[in-house]
């Protein structure tokens, strides 16, 4: 059968996930919480099954979901966003990346990665036909160097991806990044694809910076959105995008041949928990996991390049430990300390090597401390 793309044939986070499983190691791999979900949105759900909410909904999604996610967004950012002509619910927000690239590509169009980045993308560029155009973050910081960007256009440039907070470094961007980025693409027809799926895990009492409130980006921007990150339940794959209206049409045009519509209860238990259940700020807990976690890994012989700004997901150096490459590393910790972690060569198209590894702490203290223990028996 046709290769159709250059990627991995199976994604890392599978990989280590198995690993993981295969030598009851503890998983800070793969990024998914292991507490549970507030009870009342799983209430909703029943709720939901036992009150006839069970048939196809309609194919753009929920009313309810769409009219609470427009609010949600008025109150916290206070950006005006039509429910009927600019969101669309989706089965998680890899398939909404994926559906705005097969939107807007066509054979040889080239499209900007920052990397490291969130390993879908490559793929879903090429199998739309797409060229991959890499440009290096500024490490230890990630910053975008915009010399660089700049540098990277061509008059093929159909799109740039964009991360904040960002997988798998927990940098995030500020105005001036969404400003320069605009001063780059003013006068042209790039389109913006921005991933903000951990748009509420932002830290130090820092604001997250949405595509959606840069008036002149936003116009050229599909803002792509996962539940799973906000209310700690990635396996319910319920996400969506946020698109002006012409976009939203194309995007639609594909998503109705392609899933055509999205698990109703499950629309039906997010809205209902958007109106009524939201309690702390999802914020709070982490950034407290994130801070427990650091204060634990100074115990070990890991360097941490610098505190994640956002995500759930820290980056650390094992240079005082180890010189093998970071996937025998991450290979070599899961077996020897078990304590699985990701590879950060993953996120890159030429599988670079700076010997950084990624922990997730979204994950309950007690299984922190019982990670962070094994790995203070490193020698
Ligand atoms: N983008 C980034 C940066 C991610 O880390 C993830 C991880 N889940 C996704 C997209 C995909 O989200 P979903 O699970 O909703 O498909
Ligand atoms: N987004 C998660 C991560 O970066 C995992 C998603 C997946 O397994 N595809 O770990």
């Amino acid at each position: 059968l046709p290769k159709k793309h250059s990627a991995a044939d199976t994604t890392i986070f599978t990989v280590m996930s198995a690993l993981a499983q295969q030598y009851n190691a503890i998983n800070l791999s793969q990024g998914f919480p292991d507490f549970p979900i507030d009870a009342q949105l799983g209430n909703y759900l029943s709720e939901a099954a036992q009150n006839g909410w069970n048939q196809y909904a309609p194919m753009p999604g929920l009313p309810m979901l769409r009219n609470a996610v427009a609010k949600n967004f008025q109150q916290r950012h206070g950006i005006d966003i039509n429910p009927d002509t600019e969101i669309t619910i989706t089965p998680g927000a890899t398939y909404a990346i994926y559906t705005a690239f097969t939107a807007i590509l066509q054979p040889g169009d080239e499209v900007i990665v920052l990397e490291p980045a969130y390993d879908s993308y490559i793929p879903n560029i090429e199998m739309n036909g797409g060229k991959v155009v890499p440009v290096a973050l500024k490490a230890p910081t990630f910053e975008v160097d915009w010399d660089l960007v700049k540098a990277a256009i061509t008059a093929k440039t159909k799109a740039i991806i964009v991360n904040t907070p960002h997988n798998p470094t927990g940098a995030t961007w500020n105005k001036e990044d969404w400003d320069a980025l605009a001063e780059i693409v003013r006068n042209t027809d790039i389109i913006i694809l921005s991933d903000e799926v951990y748009e509420q895990l932002v830290y130090d009492g820092k604001p997250h910076y949405s595509v959606l409130q840069h008036p002149e980006l936003r116009e050229r921007s599909f803002a792509l959105y996962s539940f799973g990150k906000v209310f700690h339940n990635t396996g319910w794959k319920i996400g969506y995008c946020i698109a002006p209206p012409a976009f939203t049409q194309a995007f639609r045009k594909l998503h109705q041949f392609v899933a055509f519509s999205i698990n109703t209860p499950a629309q039906y238990a997010l809205a209902a928990y958007l109106e009524n259940g939201i309690q702390e700020p999802v914020n709070i807990m982490l950034q407290s996991k994130r801070d427990y976690f650091l204060g634990l890994m100074k115990e070990t012989p890991f360097t941490i390049l610098q505190p994640a700004g956002g995500s759930y997901f820290q980056l650390a150096s094992y240079e005082n430990i180890s010189d093998l490459p970071d996937t025998e590393f991450a290979q070599w910790l899961t077996k020897e300390y078990g304590v699985a972690t990701i590879p950060v060569s993953a996120f890159y198209s030429n599988r670079k090597d700076d010997k950084l590894i990624r922990f997730c702490f979204a994950k309950k203290e007690e299984t922190l401390s019982s990670a962070v223990e094994k790995l203070a028996e490193i020698g």
